[in-house]
């Protein structure tokens, strides 16, 4: 602290200046940092997780696997119900990356994990919100174009208008759905025929369009479902219900 000022933000001090060495002096919760421009500053941490965050990002270190909880939140459940952690492993079965469960993408690193289904969640799909980060429901899109599907959310409520490209896959979705119910990590979510009020006060169904609603949590911190899971999830059974045409090689 050559300067003498006692200042709170780490970040700030990191991006004016590239962080040389860092050590910690042990049990007290000291940091000292050296900085190519030759300043000394020395940081005491306010609490574990983010002294933790911040000395890996200042020695460029992949995310230790210990205190899963305090690494973010908004944990989606698995398919069974298991609330999900956070989780970094990448051993055993894992060496090559996994695969998300909602939207099929290939990945390596950091997801949420089901250590009992080893069912992996992207946090593309379930975003994770880090201590101290700004919301990210802000950012997102509330209307999302898929292949098969247009969905347009709510901003502020739990509910969607599905608009599908073949009135035939809302059909046969909304009877599979009353087989075995949408639920999306953890997040059940009720769909409909979409019915609209016309000029003359009456309800009629919109052909190839459904009403998608579910309780969203307002706290902080819970699994939110964004629109654009929604869409993915969504185009991905309609895929499977109208196959690309295969064309025969011979
Ligand atoms: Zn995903
Ligand atoms: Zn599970």
């Amino acid at each position: 602290m050559r300067s003498g000022r006692l200042q709170c933000s780490f970040q700030a001090a990191q991006e004016k200046c590239r962080v040389r060495s860092l050590c910690s002096a042990r049990h007290s919760g000291m940091f000292i940092l050296g900085a190519e421009n030759g300043d000394l500053q020395v940081w005491q941490r306010d609490d574990a997780a983010a002294a933790a965050r911040l000395s890996r990002r200042a020695q460029g270190l992949a995310a230790p696997p210990s205190g899963a909880s305090s690494m973010g939140t908004g944990a989606p459940r698995c398919n069974l119900g298991h609330l999900c952690t956070w989780s970094a492993r990448a051993d055993g079965e894992y060496v090559r990356g996994w695969r998300c469960n909602l939207c099929h993408a290939k990945r390596k690193g950091e997801r949420w994990l089901c250590t009992v289904c080893k069912d992996d969640l992207c946090f593309d799909c379930f975003p994770i919100h880090r201590p101290g980060e700004r919301k990210t429901a802000e950012r997102d899109a509330q209307v999302v174009n898929g292949k098969w599907v247009q969905v347009r959310k709510h901003s502020g409520m739990g509910c969607a208008v599905v608009e599908f490209t073949d009135p035939q896959h809302r059909d046969s979705l909304l009877a599979q759905f009353v087989r075995e119910p949408l639920v999306l990590g953890g997040i059940y979510i009720d769909v409909k025929v979409h019915m609209e009020k016309q000029a003359d006060g009456t309800r009629a169904e919109i052909p190839g369009c459904a009403f998608a609603g579910w309780k969203q949590p307002k706290e902080e911190g819970t699994c939110k479902l964004r629109a654009r899971t929604l869409q993915v999830y969504l185009d991905r059974l309609c895929s499977k219900n109208a196959p690309e045409p295969v064309i025969a090689l011979d």
